[in-house]
Parts: C-alpha cells; sequence; structure tokens
C-alpha cells in the first residue's frame, strides 16, 4: 500500500532513530556514592537533572558526593536497594548503579553481591515500572568471563565459571541483564543495559584491589608495583569521564542494548604498571605474584554498536587519564 511506503521511507535508519535525544528531568542512581555513580550524579546535575542518590555505603563513602549535598537538585539517602525501595515524586530515569565492583570487594562479599544483582535489580526495576522512567543497568564485561572471542561484541554469549570465586560477580550481573530484559517484554518498561568495560579515574578507593588504584597507590609510596603473573594479560581502561558520556548517551537513546561502553586502546597489566611507575615519577620495580583464578587473558571492546548507534567515541587517551589520576590520588595522600 502506497501509504504503508510512504511511511517506511520517512522512517529514520534505526542508528538515527536512537540518537534521537530524549531529556530528563528527575533522576535516581542507585549506588550513587560509588565511584562510577557519583561522577555520574554530578554530570546529571550539570545537565540540569535532579538526582535521588541511593547507597548503603557497603563499597561506597559519603564523602564521594560530599561537594553535591548543598546543591539544590541533589539529595542523599542511606538505602539498602535489596530493601523495599520508595521514592516519592515523579522520576523519569533509574540507573542502576549498585554493586559490589572490585574483586577484593565481590570476593569478601560474594551474598551481597548476589542479592544487590538479584533482589536489588527486581527493587530497581519496580521503581522504574512504578514511575514510568527509562531503566539503565550498569552490567559488565566480566559477563564476557574469560573470553574466547576477542575483541567482545555485544553479540559474544560469554565464557563464564559459574562456580569459580568470581562466579557471584559474573552471574550476578548475567541475571540481572536477563531480568532487565524480562521486565522489557513482560511489563514494557523502557529499559537499556550497558556492559561497562574496565574504567578509572578520580574517587577510586586506594585499597580497592583493581590494578590501576593498586598500582598508583604502591608507585606513590615508593613500594614494588606488584603485578600478577607475568603481566602480559590485557586490559582495555576507560577514562572515568569518557564512560560517564557513553552512559547518557544510551540514556538518552532509546536503545535497549546491551551496548559495550569501554575504551579499544588495549595494554598489557606489564605495561600499565610500568606507565604508571613513569606517571608517578617513581623509583619503584616490578614485583611478579600468582596470578588470581579465572583472571582473564584478554580483554577488550568491540565498540562498533556504540558508535554506530550512539555516535560515541573514548576522547581522553590514557597518557592524559593517568596524569589526572595520579594527580587526584596525589592530592588525596596530601589530605
Ligand atoms: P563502587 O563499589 O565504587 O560503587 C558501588 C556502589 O554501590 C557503592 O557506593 C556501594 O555502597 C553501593 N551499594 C552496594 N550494594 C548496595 C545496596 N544493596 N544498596 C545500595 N547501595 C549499594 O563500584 P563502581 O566501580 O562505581 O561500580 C558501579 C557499578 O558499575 C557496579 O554495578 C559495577 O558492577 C559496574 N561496573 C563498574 C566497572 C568499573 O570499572 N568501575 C566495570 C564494570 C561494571
Amino acid at each position: 500500500m502506497p501509504s504503508v511506503q510512504h511511511t517506511q521511507q520517512s522512517q529514520p535508519a534505526p542508528e538515527q532513530a536512537y540518537r534521537e535525544p530524549r531529556t530528563f528531568s528527575r533522576a535516581v542512581v542507585t549506588g550513587g556514592a560509588g565511584f562510577l555513580g557519583s561522577h555520574l550524579c554530578e554530570a546529571l546535575l550539570d545537565a540540569g537533572v535532579e538526582v535521588v542518590c541511593l547507597d548503603n555505603f557497603l563499597t561506597g563513602v559519603p564523602d564521594n558526593v560530599a561537594h553535591l549535598v548543598d546543591h539544590p537538585g541533589f539529595r542523599l539517602r542511606r538505602c539498602d536497594i535489596t530493601e523495599y525501595v520508595h521514592v516519592s515524586g515523579e522520576v523519569d530515569l533509574v540507573l542502576h548503579f549498585a554493586s559490589p565492583a572490585s574483586p577484593v570487594d565481590y570476593l569478601k562479599l560474594p551474598l551481597e553481591t548476589m542479592k544487590v544483582g538479584a533482589t536489588g535489580t527486581w527493587n530497581a526495576l519496580g521503581l522504574a515500572r512504578a514511575k514510568g522512567a527509562r531503566f539503565l543497568l550498569a552490567s559488565t564485561s566480566e559477563t564476557y568471563g574469560d573470553p574466547q572471542v576477542h575483541p567482545q561484541p555485544e553479540t559474544y554469549w560469554g565464557h563464564v565459571n559459574p562456580v569459580g570465586p568470581r562466579g557471584v560477580y559474573d552471574e550476578s550481573k548475567r541475571y540481572a541483564e536477563a531480568l532487565t530484559t524480562a521486565y522489557r517484554t513482560a511489563h514494557g518498561v523502557d529499559t537499556a543495559i550497558v556492559r561497562i568495560f574496565n574504567t578509572y579515574g578520580p574517587r577510586m578507593r586506594a585499597a580497592d584491589g583493581r590494578a590501576i588504584p593498586t598500582f598508583i597507590r604502591q608507585a606513590l609510596a615508593g613500594e614494588p608495583v606488584t603485578v600478577a603473573g607475568d603481566g602480559s594479560q590485557t586490559r582495555s581502561i576507560c577514562y572515568v569521564d569518557d564512560l560517564v558520556d557513553g552512559i547518557l548517551a544510551l540514556a538518552a537513546s532509546g536503545h535497549p542494548g546491551p551496548v559495550n561502553i569501554g575504551n579499544p586502546e588495549e595494554l598489557s597489566v606489564r605495561e600499565i604498571a610500568e606507565d604508571v611507575i613513569a606517571g608517578a615519577g617513581s623509583a619503584s620495580t616490578i614485583e611478579y605474584v600468582p596470578r588470581p583464578v579465572d583472571d582473564p587473558q584478554v580483554r577488550r571492546p568491540d565498540t562498533t554498536l556504540a558508535r554506530t548507534v550512539l555516535g560515541w567515541e573514548p576522547r581522553v587517551g590514557w597518557a592524559d587519564g593517568l596524569k589526572r589520576t595520579v594527580e587526584w590520588f596525589r592530592e588525596q595522600q596530601a589530605r
């Protein structure tokens, strides 16, 4: 029929459709007092969006958002999102970031990690459904496990050991992805899933066990920098500002995901350690220590989807991001 043909012809290409910007006026950020959550709260406020930050301070600290508490659009509420969650008033965006995220944290908190990925995600989705809000799940490249496809596109199903030590985190996020998809199909909730690759920047905890803050802490203290295995395993590391841009672009699009957000620049862990030592102007040496069980050998996002549907690309290179992060750690030390 001609009218149908006309409609089809005037439809934008799918990748264009997802660039139609949505605007938000009030967002809920679960895990908002954590490393990534605090940067998201800040970026949302800068964009004129009111923010309700929900956090039980399990692995985050109020200090991360202390500079925001006097902002008229910001509310910080202590809340365990695995309990009943209620937020009064209108909400048009729910960003679900609550979860222990570093191996040190989730190995110490295995049940809390599974509970927040399961019950916490039910509650956050329930909130989005009740408010008619867009929902964005912070998933992870760990859903790919120790990948056998490289680089990893979103279509790769992963290689995860459910009963290994990292299974609590990887499977809780895989469950959260499945639950998010079920809410979309069963309840029509407007959902999105972002698979976040290793991200670094200011407000990481020096003792959270992740490679970059550990290396920086050790280099600034002049201690040996401990590299796992022979350091040939690779990571692709994204500066936090780039990650936040990608997440907000995904939220503003109508895309359901999953979408990889990460920097495809791939470095070996040994190179990362050497660059940190040089960047910190340190005389530290490298000490090789045993590799953790199920530590992935390679990790690199295929970012074709983010580039085509969101027009997103990372802009901060490793040298620049490392400089900014070392400066922040130095300032913290001086305090
Ligand atoms: P983080 O530990 O700094 O932040 C997590 C926050 O969630 C903390 O403030 C913690 O107190 C809070 N939290 C945990 N359980 C909670 C609960 N039951 N109720 C309320 N708050 C709770 O970690 P992060 O690096 O900022 O990671 C944030 C999210 O991004 C996580 O979901 C993580 O899985 C995901 N992610 C992060 C990275 C990364 O490189 N940082 C990579 C992939 C995925």
